[in-house]
């Protein structure tokens, strides 16, 4: 058998939720278990996260999936309802809506759900992605108020720049100045806000990525922030080559042997979700030691440099990412973020369940 493996461990992500729920407080938390739970699988997830007080996804799919699981908590709808016609669901199933434009509102007056459901109602306070304008908000929240098919409102805020130095301050800030007066509850907390910001909890956390054992910030890293990687991307040299000085190795030639060296080929690619924008440098794990990767990724292969590890050969273990080697600092060198790794491995990685 091939010998690339993502081992996922539950323990890991049940560790984590422990984490975000001490840093909740009072507030309650929703897993955002949305893309495959960040490629780790929405079954596994919610078993592994059984003990949130609630679950956010994107879609009915995805939703209706959980309750089949026997989910009994609140499912966040994050991307709200896409068609008049998901309302009905949204009451069968007990799926709470995000209502971020003004035609959702719109579809519940025209078509009320069978019994009132839970909205959550999602102002723009400065993302400027999704969200209704702010300065409206009197007239939207009596509206929803108004509305028969409604039984509860909490108000919603996301975050552009909370893993920055920018930070959410000046979102925040305007978003409880504007709202206090309706004395609903409120959520905004992504991974960074709960991570960084007290002052953001509200009602509702809703962290996702460091429930993985990632971190959002690029000055901080997992473990400092007590955080245990859940999902370890593994695989093997399946063979040795040995370069001239002079000689290239991958596509492109694009890494030149200075000397005589070793190099490993790992049985990991693109394909695989391993990033192909990954440089030569890109850091690796080889039988334990840190190593790195040689010129270009392919589709079901890359390579390493053995120059440090003598012992390792034809078998060795490579760990691309996870234990022993942060998901984060993979990302940092391909120029992309630890999000898009995780949600990028490939269904054809086949994932063994670890405690
Ligand atoms: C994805 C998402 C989250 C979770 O964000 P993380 O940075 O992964 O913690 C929270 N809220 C909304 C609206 C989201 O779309």
């Amino acid at each position: 058998m091939r010998p690339i493996q993502a081992r996922i461990s539950a323990g890991a992500m049940a560790h984590n939720l422990r984490v975000a729920r001490r840093l909740a407080g009072a507030a309650r938390v929703f897993a955002v278990v949305k893309a495959n739970a960040y490629g780790h699988g929405l079954s596994r997830a919610r078993r592994a996260l059984a003990a949130a007080d609630g679950f956010a996804v994107l879609t009915l799919e995805e939703a209706a999936n959980l309750r089949q699981m026997g989910v009994e908590q609140p499912i966040l709808l994050l991307e709200g309802i896409f068609g008049p016609d998901e309302i009905a669901t949204c009451a069968e199933l007990d799926l709470w809506p995000v209502l971020h434009y003004a035609a959702h509102l719109d579809w519940l007056q025209q078509q009320p759900p069978p019994r009132p459901i839970q909205v959550f109602l999602k102002f723009d306070s400065g993302m400027h992605r999704l969200g209704l304008p702010l300065a409206e908000h009197a007239a939207t929240v009596a509206r929803v108020k108004s509305l028969p098919g409604v039984a509860g409102i909490t108000l919603m805020t996301h975050f552009a720049q909370a893993d920055e130095a920018a930070g959410v301050d000046w979102q925040l800030q305007p978003f409880l100045r504007e709202l206090a007066g309706h004395g609903l509850p409120w959520s905004s907390a992504n991974s960074a806000a709960l991570l960084r910001y007290p002052d953001t909890r509200g009602a509702w956390v809703r962290p996702g990525l460091m429930l993985y054992g990632a971190s959002p910030f690029a000055d901080v890293t997992a473990a400092e922030l007590g955080l245990r990687p859940a999902m370890t991307l593994q695989s093997e040299i399946i063979g040795v080559q040995t370069l001239q000085a002079g000689e290239g190795v991958g596509y492109g030639q694009l890494f030149r042997a200075d000397r005589t060296m070793r190099v490993g080929v790992v049985a990991c690619g693109y394909a695989d979700g391993y990033p192909r924008h990954a440089l030569t440098g890109t850091p690796v794990q080889v039988g334990g030691h840190t190593s790195r990767t040689l010129g270009r990724v392919s589709m079901d292969m890359l390579c390493v440099d053995l120059s440090e590890c003598p012992e390792a050969g034809v078998g060795s273990p490579v760990v691309l990412w996870g234990e022993g080697l942060p998901v984060d600092a993979v990302a940092t060198a391909a120029g992309t973020s630890s999000y898009e790794l995780l949600c990028a491995l490939a269904a054809r990685v086949p994932v063994e369940e670890v405690d």
